[in-house]
């Protein structure tokens, strides 16, 4: 009576076939003939384990496995009860299962071997979608409170009419006509005989009998998707999110891909930006910064009153505090600096021009020039 495939390999009838690969690198690196050289019965169970996975590992034998048990293939087994009988097991396979295989990472051994890249699923040749990246612009007033916005562009998505299998509705799989359902082929590599994984259908021994009439067979196809994308406060040119699964849809039924929103903030009639500060610029009248009083200033969330002292030099910058952008992680907001400009005036009446020249007398400019200070000091610069 030959022994359960499972059972030989320590797994349940319902392991995948990850678990499998592992149990078998398991139990083939522990028996494997160089590890026990002249023990017969460890060379045995090597042989009997690299079988059952032989067989398992094929979601086809598999199937009829688990359907006729050894039955499936014919009187003696696949590989003969004693193990003379059998083929012995291609060492290179052992490289390619224990070393090679299943990575997908491109390994030397995965070259020359052919190791089966299949994923768990058993579905082979399905790649992951790529990543997209979508350039969003927003205002500065949605990067400080945060805004919800709905984006549109062309990707490409599964196919409804094959569900992404590439398959036409109501045809089947058939067997690689170019690998014989092996998915590998051996090809010539100047002295070497190398078993390759088969192109046709990229390693998994089966074909599909009509390709989908919508995709061709890829499983995808090109349509424009609407996709809302909450943006937090505090984002800057430049931010970067992240909306898992909205990239390209996978080939053969892999995942999605992701989608990257790069934020770019617009410019602003106002405000000019540095990190969560905000800048601004507000001429002034040269009576008010003389005299003092009250201003109305724009602010990201509307007016604010801001004192001007009486006697406010022209490029005084006033800090309102936490009038900026709140910041990306949370837990404070900048600043709001205002520079005042001070006006002069340009065109004056003759009744401006008269109180004007009244007021510098008052000064006592006429005979002493202003800034007389400033070219005091040039004099003894020049001096
Ligand atoms: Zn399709
Ligand atoms: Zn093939």
């Amino acid at each position: 009576m030959k022994e359960d495939y499972y059972e030989l390999l320590g797994v349940s009838r319902q392991a995948s076939q990850d678990e499998l690969k592992k149990a078998y690198r398991k139990m083939a690196v522990k028996f494997h003939p160089d590890k026990n050289p002249g023990n017969k019965e460890a060379e045995e169970k090597f042989k009997k384990v690299s079988e059952a996975y032989e067989v398992l590992k094929d979601d086809q034998k598999r199937a009829a496995y688990d359907r006729y048990g050894h039955a499936a293939f014919g009187a003696g087994g696949a590989g003969g009860a004693g193990g003379a009988g059998g083929p012995f097991h291609d060492p290179f396979d052992i490289f390619s299962e224990v070393f090679g295989g299943g990575g997908g990472g491109g390994s030397i051994f995965e070259e020359f071997f052919g190791g089966g890249t299949r994923g768990g699923s058993g579905r082979g040749g399905a790649q992951r979608g790529s990543d997209l990246r979508y350039d969003l612009e927003i205002e500065l007033e949605e990067a400080a409170k945060g805004v919800e916005k709905e984006i549109s562009f062309r990707k490409p998505v599964q196919c409804a009419r094959c569900n992404g299998s590439g398959a036409e509705p109501g045809s089947g799989v058939v067997t690689c006509p170019t690998c014989g359902g092996t998915g590998q082929v051996t090809a010539s590599k100047g002295f070497f005989s190398v078993r390759q994984t088969c192109s046709t259908c990229n390693g998994t021994g089966q074909k599909i009998e009509k390709v989908c009439t919508t995709c061709g067979g890829e499983g995808r196809v090109n349509e424009t998707t609407k996709i809302k994308v909450k943006v937090p406060p505090g984002v800057d040119t430049g931010s970067k999110l992240r909306s898992a699964n909205n990239g390209e849809a996978g080939i053969g039924g892999g995942p999605s891909g992701d989608l990257y929103i790069v934020i770019h903030i617009a410019d602003h009639d106002i405000f000019e930006r540095q990190d969560e500060n905000l800048f601004c610029q507000i001429p002034i009248k040269f009576t008010l910064a003389s005299l003092g009083g009250t201003i109305e200033v724009p602010t990201l969330t509307g007016k604010a009153s801001l004192k001007i002292p009486a006697g406010t030099q022209s490029g005084t910058t006033f800090r309102l505090k936490g009038k900026g952008l709140p910041s990306l992680r949370g837990g404070y907001y900048g600043d709001q600096m205002i520079r005042v400009d001070i006006e002069v005036p340009t065109s004056l009446s003759s009744e401006q021009r008269q109180k004007l020249e009244e007021f510098a007398l008052a000064c006592g400019d006429a005979d002493e020039p202003v800034g007389k200070t400033f070219f005091d000091k040039a004099k003894k610069f020049f001096d």
